[in-house]
């Protein structure tokens, strides 16, 4: 299995899972249909299946066209979620299905949304997680409380550190600063920051991220570091995670 990523809207990622064998090909998050039709019809793919990770516009906004050309495709999204246009298929934790010939599980990661759910493939080491981790920083609460934000990234802080992440939106520069701010000492989040910059003035994507690396520079995924908890006067753990939540205003 191969992974495209496309550019879509202002600052999504749109990813296609290729079965090159099958020429078939699925789709996560379209937040529209035109890129993802281009690249289909360019490399002679018919679509199966549209996973979705939640019911926002720009993960979803593809959906339906999407299904108007490939009619036997099939919608996949989390079973508490709702709202998510023309959904065939409702999943819970640990569901398992086959994508283009690879196993892939379900986690239960609400905060962002009530129903947000990821997508890992544990053979390859991948994750599609939507809006809940993005580099340097996690995804706004909208429908959740912070515990369920905090259960949420803990789930997907105790994969294998190798774990890539191929989260919705390139926000790693943007965040980097306040990433600086939140975790004042860390001299990794300033190599990262550097790093980061040369990739994005040659416009190449900092996804996929790699666990490890959020793990030693994401301040919302480093509440179990006892050293970082002593920043916050907080024991590691959920009680370190709200004061960084607080600190970010
Ligand atoms: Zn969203
Ligand atoms: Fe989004």
């Amino acid at each position: 299995m191969e992974i495209l990523t496309l550019e879509a809207l202002r600052d999504n990622y749109i990813y296609i899972l290729i079965d090159t064998f099958h020429k078939t090909a699925v789709v996560v998050d379209p937040s529209e249909s035109a890129p993802v039709l281009e690249a289909l019809h360019k490399r002679n793919l018919s679509l199966t299946a549209i996973l979705n990770t939640h019911h926002h516009h720009d993960h979803v906004g593809g959906n339906n066209i999407l299904l108007e050309m490939f009619p036997s495709a099939k919608v996949f999204g989390g079973k508490n979620e709702g709202r998510i246009p023309s959904q065939h298929v409702f999943l819970a934790e640990n569901d398992c299905f086959t994508v283009c010939e690879s196993q892939c599980r379900i986690l239960d990661i609400p905060g962002h949304t009530r129903g947000h759910i990821a997508y890992y493939f544990e053979k390859e080491g991948w994750l599609f997680s939507g809006d809940t981790i993005f580099g340097g920083t996690c995804g706004a609460i909208f429908e959740g409380t912070p515990e369920q934000m905090f259960e949420s990234l803990k789930k997907i802080a105790q994969l294998p550190p190798n774990t890539s992440i191929w989260c919705s939106h390139e926000y790693t520069e943007m965040f980097m600063p306040e990433a600086a701010k939140l975790d004042a000492h860390n001299s990794k989040i300033l190599e990262r920051t550097h790093r980061v910059k040369q990739l994005r003035n040659t416009g190449t994507p900092t996804v996929p991220l790699l666990l490890q690396e959020e793990l030693d520079t994401n301040p919302f995924l480093r509440f179990s570091n006892p050293e970082f908890a002593s920043q916050y006067n907080s024991n590691p753990g959920l009680d370190t995670f709200l004061k960084v939540i607080q600190a970010s205003g």
